[in-house]
């Protein structure tokens, strides 16, 4: 059985990896990035796993027999300020199942799955699907000016060869990623461990909102045209319309203009993220949505325009692998409970082409993206033991 020492011992070798006082930060193509990877190449080593980088800078440990084979990992990266266990955790627990298991498991990290620095999240992953524009991500800068291409130039990788990385994926027969929990659910349930059936649908939508910037105190009432104003009953609108406590609408962000003190708004943008287990409960809500905006255009005297800036259908996760991770949780004594997810995964890109499935392990903060993030290794250790006692049963 694999215990919660081992898992810990893992993740203690992470703990100093870009550790500050406000969390951990290890964004990709950076020298704490290169320190994980001596980690990962350390952990491979011991297993007797030989570490390939590939030209997305994914990191695998390869068993030694001939691909294809069955992976189990997660990421390294953080976001600026992250936790221990967001990525880590599935990383650490993917090497303790593959020291526990007899048969070949090849260990996966995928590069940048955060995004945090050029805003590409999913990097890795998406390159190894085939499902990234290489060119347009590498002259992407992050907040210094610097390219991603001489990002991942300084990182010892060939930006040149980025579009290669699919070549990889022929690899691989399926793979399953452990990862913390980002919500309170399996607290709330009582669970250490949850099976992941899909991840949710998702939107997003850009607004434009058109008034008349004009004077804050001798403007009368009837005569406005309050950008701003109308922003806020949208927003008001989009939670109203969002049907449902599993159907999760966020106004993420809003710029004004001219966005100053004594004068009303002229203009503003704003960015709405509508989440739910099923995306045509998301269609739904921005056709309701849309019928709303025309309203509260002609009521407020402004013009809105609302566009898709991004749509993902969700995507279920392989029938025959969540059978065998239920089946994995229930040899344990527990019940294995079914879940949506509502962030995106490297092992949901992957599911778009190959075999996948996700456990996810109980944080009683429910907080991530933080130093906040919190996980009982014992609870990690029941995530990994499910996995490998699914593995006979993964075909
Ligand atoms: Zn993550």
């Amino acid at each position: 059985m694999i215990t919660a020492a081992d898992i810990e011992s893992r993740l203690a070798g992470l703990d100093e990896i870009g550790n500050g006082p406000d969390g951990f930060s290890r964004l990709s193509w950076t020298l704490a990035e290169a320190a994980a990877r001596a980690w990962f190449e350390q952990q491979a080593e011991r297993l007797g796993l030989a570490v390939e980088r590939d030209r997305a800078g994914n990191l695998w440990a390869c068993p030694p027999v001939p691909a294809p084979w069955r992976a189990v990992g997660s990421h390294l990266d953080t976001v600026a300020g992250g936790g221990r266990y967001d990525g880590a955790l599935g990383v650490a627990c993917a090497f303790a199942v593959a020291g526990e298991l007899e048969a070949p498991v090849a260990v996966l990290s995928f590069a940048d799955e955060e995004g945090a620095r050029f805003n590409t999240p999913t990097f890795g992953s998406r390159a190894l699907v085939g499902r990234l524009d290489a060119a347009e991500v590498l002259t992407r800068v992050d907040a210094e000016g610097t390219t991603m291409a001489a990002a991942m130039r300084d990182a010892g990788l060939a930006p040149e060869g980025l579009a290669e990385a699919s070549a990889g994926l022929g690899r691989l027969r399926s793979f399953l990623e452990i990862h913390i929990d980002q919500s309170r659910e399996l607290d709330e349930a009582g669970l250490p461990v949850g099976i992941v059936t899909g991840l949710a649908g998702r939107l997003r939508v850009a607004v434009e909102i058109r008034g008349e910037a004009d004077h804050a105190g001798t403007t009368r009432r009837g005569e406005r045209r309050d950008a701003m104003a109308a922003a806020a009953r949208l927003i008001v609108a989009a939670e109203d319309l969002a049907p449902g406590s599993d159907f999760v609408v966020t106004p993420t962000r809003l710029l004004v203009e001219p966005n100053a003190l004594s004068t009303i708004a002229g203009e503003v943008r704003l960015w709405l993220d509508a989440r739910a287990p099923a995306v045509a409960a998301v269609d739904d809500w921005l056709r309701s949505l849309t019928d709303a905006a025309t309203r509260i255009a002609a009521e407020r005297r402004v013009e809105i325009a609302l566009a898709t800036a991004s749509r993902s259908p969700g995507t279920p996760f392989d029938e025959g692998i969540r059978r065998a991770l239920r089946d994995g949780v229930e040899s344990l004594g527990l019940p294995g409970r079914e879940m949506v997810c509502f962030a995106g995964h490297d092992a949901g890109v992957l599911a778009e082409r190959i075999p996948a499935g996700m456990l996810l392990v109980r944080n009683p903060t429910g907080v991530s993206h933080s130093p906040r993030e919190n996980v009982d290794v014992a609870d990690a250790a029941v995530a990994a033991n499910a996995l490998a006692a699914a593995w006979e049963s993964l075909g």
